[in-house]
């Protein structure tokens, strides 16, 4: 069926024809070619991170990360539940045991305080994930990883642009990831980034992105052929993905403040309808600059938020929910899970709904959204 406003739409706001275009005349279209280099530039410059590798995805990112930390079979990571399968399945495909933990009720972020205990002497790792961009505790988990001697990693798919106590998300961690998928605030369809915060990671990260090689080094002049030396796959993105890519980052500031006057338009409509239902809206600490990557209601019941879906279908409107919590599908099974383990990522996957979010979603449409979620009927939520 074919929604009046659907739930998600890439939108073109800059130069991106310009520099594709410009990028196929320059006649260097395989990766590292100029527009990437401008992305790696301009994110360093941003963020102050002593690295920036532009991937093909995150998920790529994610499985850089596994092999700089030297994954083994039978070695754990610990990350939440409730998160996209990239952020543990990047350390599945290593050998490792996904350790789940569950996520505080108000952020929705990992839960810092059951943290923890789920530390053994095979963990090998602490992923965090800064659920639509709002910052996890990050004092807390940087002291734990640090007292138990346990890298902490940022996957920040969601989080660009955002910051926890005045610095950005992803410069927290030894090694972060973006995700520039067709979904997130900033797109070139698909694609990805490392950061890298700590320096002992760059040269086998540049070797691991590039095939196993010391290529990197090679284009650098500084060694005089280059070969293999490492584990490695190719994660290195097309440089027209880049050019379409840097015209994005470009307009970022654009496009941050379209998104967070959309966040603000939906937070402002429902916050006492939300009071009198008992749906509850995003939580955002005072000390975190979310980034404004989605907005969620949580309905009272499973069967509100169904019936919500569903009365926003019959409008023309296309609402989505997720995650189904990590613990509790086929491979998290596999792993041991079970019911009841994370009950606040159960309790939230059964009645979070997700409303449209994108950078061309016009006044008047979201408008139309907000008028058909104060139109539900609370009483019969299957009508
Ligand atoms: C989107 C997303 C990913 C995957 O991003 P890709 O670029 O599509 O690989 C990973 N983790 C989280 C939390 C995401 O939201």
């Amino acid at each position: 069926m074919k929604y009046k406003i659907p739930f998600n739409r890439p939108s073109f706001l800059g130069n991106e024809q310009t520099y594709v275009a410009e990028a196929i005349a320059h006649g260097h279209i395989s990766g590292d070619g100029l527009f990437t280099r401008k992305c790696h530039e301009l994110l360093e410059g941003i963020l102050r991170v002593s690295k920036v590798l532009l991937t093909t995805s995150c998920t790529d990112a994610l499985e850089i990360t596994a092999l700089l930390l030297e994954i083994q079979p039978g070695d754990e990571v610990i990350l939440p539940s409730f998160t996209f399968l990239s952020t543990a399945n990047a350390f599945v495909l290593r050998g490792a045991r996904p350790i789940f933990v569950d996520i505080r009720p108000d952020t929705l972020n990992l839960d810092e305080s059951k943290l923890e205990s789920l530390i053994t002497p095979s963990t090998k790792g602490i992923i965090t994930v800064h659920y639509g961009g709002v910052g996890c505790e990050m004092d807390d988990i940087l002291d734990i990883g640090k007292r138990h001697g346990l890298p902490v990693i940022e996957d920040n798919a969601h989080g660009l642009l955002g910051k926890y106590k005045g610095k950005y998300l992803g410069t927290f961690g030894s090694l972060a990831t973006q995700s520039f998928h067709e979904t997130k605030n900033i797109t070139c369809g698909e694609g990805g980034a490392l950061l890298i915060n700590d320096p002992q990671y760059i040269e086998r990260a540049e070797v691991i992105r590039e095939k196993g090689s010391n290529r990197s080094r090679f284009l650098r002049g500084e060694v005089d052929q280059y070969t293999w030396i490492d584990l490695g796959s190719s994660y290195l993105p097309s440089d027209i993905l880049a050019a379409f890519l840097y015209a994005q980052l470009e307009v970022r500031e654009q496009i941050q403040a379209k998104r967070k006057q959309i966040w603000e338009l939906y937070y402002e409509s429902f916050r006492d309808w939300g009071k009198q239902h008992e749906v509850r809206l995003p939580v955002v600490p005072e000390h975190c600059d979310q980034s404004y990557h989605l907005f969620f209601l949580i309905m009272p019941s499973l069967e509100h938020r169904q019936g919500l879906i569903e009365h926003l279908k019959s409008r023309g409107i296309l609402s989505v929910f997720h995650y189904l919590p990590l613990h509790l599908s086929p491979m998290g099974q596999q792993f041991g899970g079970k019911e009841g383990d994370c009950p606040v990522a159960e309790h939230v996957s059964d009645r979070l709904v997700r409303l449209p979010f994108y950078n061309t979603l016009t006044e008047a449409d979201q408008t139309s959204v907000v008028n058909a979620v104060l139109d539900f009927d609370f009483k019969e939520p299957g009508s």
